[in-house]
């Protein structure tokens, strides 16, 4: 058991790649806080399952992560029900996807708020658990969309290469105290936010070189072994099936 006795902190853990990184980081013995959107009742059953499967303490907190202040009470809280946070996984983000002449204010400035502010946000209010234990690990999820840009994605791919840039500047922060500071960046994963791609998908796997989507499986897989690895920090994990090489 890896992490036994730590608090890993993932944001939009009850479905999709965010469950299966709080599975994955539970079968290795942590505690798990799931900090989600809404689902309220999806998440209490989601920390049922984990602690009847791996006898991990798990628990849920609705907050939306682009709110500032909400994220400062939620870390509060989690604070006094875990005592500390030794993993962070930022992981909530959506996507409102339109041709830049037809992408609008409010759903370019929704997508950014989320996926990137939501970022440091978390971070913001994580930061002092970090300092204080001398060690941990954050994990930011990113996309290949941040490192290649995507059509269509102009807000999304701004977030996601500026969650880049955010994951660089706190491991450069955060690299004297013991805490490593990395970013995944999965290509296509089978998740409610790609089943849109429906008739297309075909063509589409014909783009990735190992030739089919990945699971969120493959991207728990990797948020485990980051949060392991004490010589990596400031790393651009791809876990995209070789699309963005
Ligand atoms: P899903 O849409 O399946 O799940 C997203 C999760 O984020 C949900 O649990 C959702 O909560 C939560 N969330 C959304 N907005 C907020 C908010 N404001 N505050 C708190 N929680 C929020 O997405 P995926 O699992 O596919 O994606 C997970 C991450 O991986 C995202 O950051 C995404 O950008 C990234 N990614 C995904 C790829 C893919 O192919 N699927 C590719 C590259 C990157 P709720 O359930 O309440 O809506």
């Amino acid at each position: 058991m890896k992490f036994k006795d730590q608090t890993a902190v993932v944001t939009g853990g009850a479905r999709g790649i965010g469950a299966a990184i709080a599975e994955a980081f539970a079968a290795e013995g942590a505690d798990i806080a799931i900090v989600n959107y809404g689902m309220e009742e999806e998440c209490a059953e989601v920390c049922r399952a984990l602690t009847e499967k791996y006898s991990v303490k798990a628990a849920a907190y609705q907050c939306d992560v682009s709110d500032f202040e909400a994220v400062k009470t939620v870390c509060g809280e989690i604070k006094k029900d875990f005592g500390t946070v030794n993993i962070l996984v930022n992981n909530a983000g959506i996507t409102k996807d339109n041709l830049t002449p037809m992408m609008s204010e409010k759903d370019y400035d929704a997508v950014v708020d989320v996926d990137m502010k939501g970022v440091f946000n978390m971070i913001r209010h994580c930061y002092g658990f970090f300092i204080r234990n001398k060690s941990g690990a954050i994990i930011n999820i990113s996309s290949v969309s941040g490192i290649m840009g995507n059509p269509g994605q102009i807000n999304y791919s701004a977030a996601k290469a500026g969650v880049i840039a955010i994951t660089k500047t706190v491991a450069r922060e955060l690299a004297p105290r013991g805490v490593t500071v990395n970013a995944i960046a999965p290509g296509f994963i089978q998740t409610d936010m790609t089943k849109d791609i429906g008739s297309g998908g075909e063509e589409l796997k014909k783009t990735i070189p190992v030739g089919h989507m990945g699971s969120p499986k493959d991207v728990a897989e990797a948020a485990v072994f980051l949060a392991g690895a004490r010589y990596i920090t400031g790393e651009v994990l791809r876990v995209d099936g070789g699309i963005a090489m």
